[in-house]
């Protein structure tokens, strides 16, 4: 319409020039004038289009987040949610007076009262979610936004990891209370009585002992959990056959038989060394949890699409309401026998860790007195390439 309207104009003034009513001057200003009015009507339409996109965008934005927005004007009448909004709040009221949890209906007054942005945290819902939310005041007018993040997730990591540091110093604490204890005897004075001397020696020796295996434990699992270079072929019955034979001379002094089985499986695709320590883990395990006389059966075999790694022994056996929590950090049946047998409570949790990380899992089934069967499965997709290959 408008380019219409300028074309007319442009034949109009074409027009008036030829029959003489437009002299040069006049003419000049009027081609001027139509290219200005040309252009702004150019900057309108690209304006228009541009605010159309940016709506459009802002539309996209706010729908995509993951966090919720919701907009009260000053009257406490709704005027926008996003879909997240929905999602962490259930029902999305109409007006401000029907916003729950309460905290965030009193945060959004709060704000619209004092100008101020009003933070709140706040548990709802079956099962219980953390919500975290801020109410800021928008346009001075009374009208409050709601910005609503669902911090379950993070919180939850919190607790496990203070938990965590509660239970690594806590683990660390006794050894060393002991190795201060045996010093400390030493030097008053059972340092001159060779039999004391000799225990208390021992005594240090064996904490030294515990409190390096802690120590190496805990740098392995947070080397695991920032993640491995997983770009090496790892043939899994090699490693299993010299896990065997490094456990061996343990297996004979708690007499108790390793037997290997190990068919040519295909290689996987990770890293030997962590393979290498899952395994030593469920076979030093199984030595460990095993009275004298009994058995443990290593295979390693495939199934479908997967390699498995087995560890069967005739030992003592889990309680089936120990089961789901064995590879928990620092989670154990027996404190007393893991402890007595140089355990750290940290074997499964590497395991658990180690197959994860090459997109496998582990599984447990035990009988208590009995013996236990742990089985890894790890996916042999996306095996390394050999040397060459296309
Ligand atoms: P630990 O260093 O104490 O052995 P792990 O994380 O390796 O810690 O194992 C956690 C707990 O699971 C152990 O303390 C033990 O109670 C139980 N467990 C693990 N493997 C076996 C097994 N083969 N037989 C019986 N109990 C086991």
């Amino acid at each position: 319409m408008t380019q219409v309207l300028f074309a007319a104009l442009g034949v109009l003034v074409g027009a008036l020039v030829t029959v003489g009513i437009l002299d040069q001057r006049q003419r000049g200003r009027l081609r001027t004038e139509r290219v200005r009015a040309e252009r702004a009507e150019a900057s309108r339409e690209t304006e228009a289009r541009t605010s159309a996109q940016a709506l459009e965008i802002r539309a996209l934005i706010l729908s995509s987040m993951e966090e919720g927005v919701l907009l009260f004007n000053g009257t406490g009448s709704r005027i926008y949610a996003n879909t997240a909004l929905t999602r962490h709040l259930g029902a999305v009221p109409e007006r401000l007076d029907a916003l729950l949890p309460l905290e965030l209906q009193r945060a959004a007054r709060r704000a619209a009262d004092t100008g101020s942005p009003i933070p709140v945290e706040v548990e709802t819902g079956a099962p219980p979610r953390w919500l975290r939310a801020t109410a800021r005041p928008v346009g001075g007018d009374g009208s409050v936004m709601l910005v609503v993040r669902d911090v379950t997730d993070a919180r939850r990591l919190d607790a496990i990891r203070r938990d965590f540091v509660a239970n690594a110093s806590h683990e660390l604490k006794t050894p060393v209370a002991s190795i201060r204890a045996a010093a400390e005897t030493l030097r008053d004075g059972a340092i001159d009585d060779p039999p004391a001397a000799q225990r208390f020696t021992e005594q240090l020796e064996r904490e030294a002992l515990r409190l390096s295996r802690i120590v190496s434990d805990l740098l392995d699992l947070s080397r695991l959990e920032t993640g491995s270079e997983l770009d090496e072929r790892v043939h899994l019955d090699a490693i299993a056959a010299d896990e065997v034979e490094r456990l061996e001379d343990q297996a004979a002094e708690a007499n108790v038989k390793i037997t290997l089985h190990a068919d040519g499986v295909p290689s996987i695709h990770g890293s030997a060394r962590d393979i290498a320590l899952l395994v030593r883990n469920l076979i030093d395990n199984a030595v460990r949890y095993t009275p004298a006389g009994g058995t443990v059966d290593v295979t390693v075999t495939t199934g479908g699409d997967d390699v498995i790694v087995r560890v069967t022994d005739t030992g003592v056996g889990i309680p089936r309401r120990d089961l789901p929590r064995v590879f928990e950090r620092f989670y154990r049946v027996d404190r007393a026998r893991s402890r007595e047998t140089g355990g750290t409570g940290l074997g499964l949790a590497i395991v658990k860790h180690v197959a994860e990380n090459h997109g496998g899992d582990v599984s447990v089934q035990s009988e208590l007195a009995n013996g236990s069967t742990f089985e890894v499965r790890i996916p042999v997709a996306g095996a390394v390439p050999a040397p060459g290959a296309p």
